[in-house]
């Protein structure tokens, strides 16, 4: 009943918060068991499909994203494509080029990025699931700002077929909603072997036995730098999970600060070479003078269509894999992911998992968002980059609300193939914190 209420409700909700880029606006349900959403980089036949970007303005692909056909195969209604930064690039989903996703919280404060529509319809609609995409924390980001679960697998365990890339070894498909119980029962659903996506075809099979945690190891560095509020929550949160029976050690990670400017160089050098395939001819938007000679023509389009942060990543990401500098930058960034790799299976080897806070702050306003350098908010992403440069799957639990009620959350990181843990850590850590939901007029 209350998804039919949902459904109607759609398009108000969605003017208030902005959490979708197209959405079902016939509000029949059919004989659909649930109903979820899904990044707007994920293809749908349904749909408009545009990553957050006016380039893409108008692409309808002829086909679902795996991960969407699983869903739907299972009963699950697409209701709506999901806000984001233009190709995933951000961490406030400010660099949209169709509005800003608005808190469910605070509508002047961020839903986080880039999958902040997804986050932003968890937090909003009634009994909610939503796919987002995590390239460099894009789930857990938007999850911890809004007070939602996030659940970023493994790399390869979902299939990216039907994903538009951002950085291919490093995105990953995952979930988000305010019920652990739907990551329990829909990631399944969503991962597993595709022969159109071969990374996909590898692992080790998914399988969700309830393995409980005993022990986490906590790197002193992840609390050094944060805010007072998060701090102190998350310090609260420690001694919940003590008095749950794991064990909490504070350890040393000091290679956890190499991980943020080598992520940045891999996923913009990877970016430089996905974007080079939108030129006006192919997707999207395509108009432009057919006169002009075709390196002038993808010329004056990509600066007429991309966005400025598109554009950055571009040039950052082309000068980090030029003849002279390859070595210095894009070589140097791959062997520090192995450091970073090394360093999460050392704390494996005697921890379940490694557990942070999320982000380093609470949302911030749009008024302060607006005022931050490229670098400052890149910085903002040094608790999300470590885990997703490794592939190791990870988890935002919301884990308390700082004197705003704005939510905080804490991050969970496993070894390769261990979701496990995760899922079953989600369900036990629901059943002792509440969970607030966001107050929602329509
Ligand atoms: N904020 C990070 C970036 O801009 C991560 C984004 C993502 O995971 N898509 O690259």
């Amino acid at each position: 009943m209350s998804d039919v209420q949902t459904l109607k409700d759609l398009k108000k909700l969605n003017e208030k918060y902005e959490m979708f880029n197209a959405f079902c606006e016939d509000g029949d349900l059919g004989d659909s068991k649930f109903l979820f959403s899904a990044k707007d980089n994920l293809t749908s036949s349904e749909y408009e499909t545009c990553a957050g970007s006016k380039i893409l303005g108008g692409y309808r692909p002829v086909f679902d994203a795996t991960s969407i056909a699983n869903l739907k195969q299972v009963g699950g209604k697409l209701v709506g494509k999901t806000n984001m930064d233009e190709f995933g690039f951000g961490t406030f989903s400010t660099n949209s080029a169709f509005g800003v996703p608005k808190n469910p919280f605070d509508r002047e404060r961020s839903c986080g990025g880039s999958s902040g529509g997804s986050a932003c319809a968890a937090a909003v609609l009634d009994d909610h699931l939503s796919i987002g995409v995590s390239t460099g924390g894009s789930i857990c980001c938007p999850a911890s700002f809004c007070g939602t679960y996030g659940i970023v697998p493994s790399y390869g365990r979902v299939s990216r077929y039907g994903l538009i890339d951002y950085g291919n070894s490093l995105d990953k498909i995952g979930l988000l909603s305010v019920d652990p119980a739907k990551l329990k029962e829909y990631l399944p659903v969503i991962a597993g072997k595709d022969p159109m996506d071969p990374t996909s075809c590898i692992q080790p099979e998914l399988k969700l036995t309830g393995r409980k945690m005993t022990s986490v190891a906590v790197p002193k560095e992840a609390i050094e730098g944060i805010s007072t509020d998060v701090k102190n929550t998350f310090l609260k949160a420690l001694e919940d999970l003590k008095s749950m029976g794991i064990e909490v050690d504070y350890v040393d990670m000091p290679e956890l600060k190499y991980a943020m400017p080598a992520y940045y160089v891999l996923a913009t050098s990877e970016a430089s070479t996905n974007l080079a395939r939108y030129v006006g001819m192919r997707y999207g938007q395509q108009e432009g003078d057919l006169t002009q000679k075709f390196d002038d023509y993808f010329t004056s389009f990509r600066s007429q269509y991309f966005g400025d942060e598109a554009k950055r990543r571009i040039l950052l990401g082309t000068y980090t894999r030029m003849e002279g500098f390859r070595d210095r930058y894009y070589a140097k960034a791959l062997q520090v992911r192995m450091v970073v790799i090394d360093a999460y299976k050392k704390m494996f080897a005697d921890h379940d998992a490694v557990l942070t806070p999320t982000m380093p702050f609470v949302s911030p306003k749009f008024s302060d968002i607006s005022s931050m350098s490229p670098v400052e908010s890149y910085k903002a992403d040094f608790l999300t980059v470590p885990a997703n440069l490794a592939g190791t799957p990870h988890l935002n639990c919301p884990c308390g609300y700082d004197g705003n009620g704005m939510p905080i959350g804490m991050q969970f990181v496993t070894d390769h193939w261990n979701e496990d843990q995760l899922v079953t850590m989600a369900m036990e850590w629901d059943k002792q914190f509440e969970v607030r939901k966001a107050e929602v007029k329509v």
